[in-house]
């Protein structure tokens, strides 16, 4: 960062220079705050049998590269489906206790903690 920038000029550097890396991330939050796309378990909330695994599920950008972070996403949704599949019939209890898979947008705060 060149130094003294503030401001207007500060904030024109950063569009000019700043660069993604490749590695855009994060546009279907992972969570449970009224910002975020799937839960826990990868399904979209609102949706019925609609899950994502990939790259935009991550909360934050990660410290390194994605790609492997994008292979443990995958591996782990693989995991989570094929495990529910073995259980079916799943007890509706079971899963609703394990991780909501709907949230009502006004039972969320705007305090709720980010994921
Ligand atoms: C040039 C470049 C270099 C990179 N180098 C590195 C690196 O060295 N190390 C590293 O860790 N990461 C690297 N990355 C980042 C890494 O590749 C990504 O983080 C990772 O591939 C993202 O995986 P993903 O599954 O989220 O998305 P993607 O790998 O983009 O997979 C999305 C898939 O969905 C398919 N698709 C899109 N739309 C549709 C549709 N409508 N119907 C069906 N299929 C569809 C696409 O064809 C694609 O196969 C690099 C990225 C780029 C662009």
């Amino acid at each position: 960062m060149p130094g003294g920038l503030t401001g207007t000029d500060l904030e024109a550097y950063i569009r000019d220079a700043a660069s993604t890396c490749w590695h855009q991330v994060g546009t279907a939050k992972m969570g449970n705050d009224s910002t975020s796309v799937v839960d826990g378990r990868r399904k979209v909330y609102g949706v019925e049998n609609l899950r994502v695994a990939d790259g935009s599920i991550m909360p934050r950008i990660t410290t390194a590269n994605t790609m492997a972070p994008c292979v443990v996403i995958a591996e782990r949704a693989a995991e989570l489906l094929t495990g529910e599949h073995r259980q079916w019939p799943q007890p509706e209890a079971t899963e609703s206790a394990a991780m909501p898979t709907r949230i009502s947008p006004s039972s969320i705060s705007s305090d709720d903690a980010r994921t």
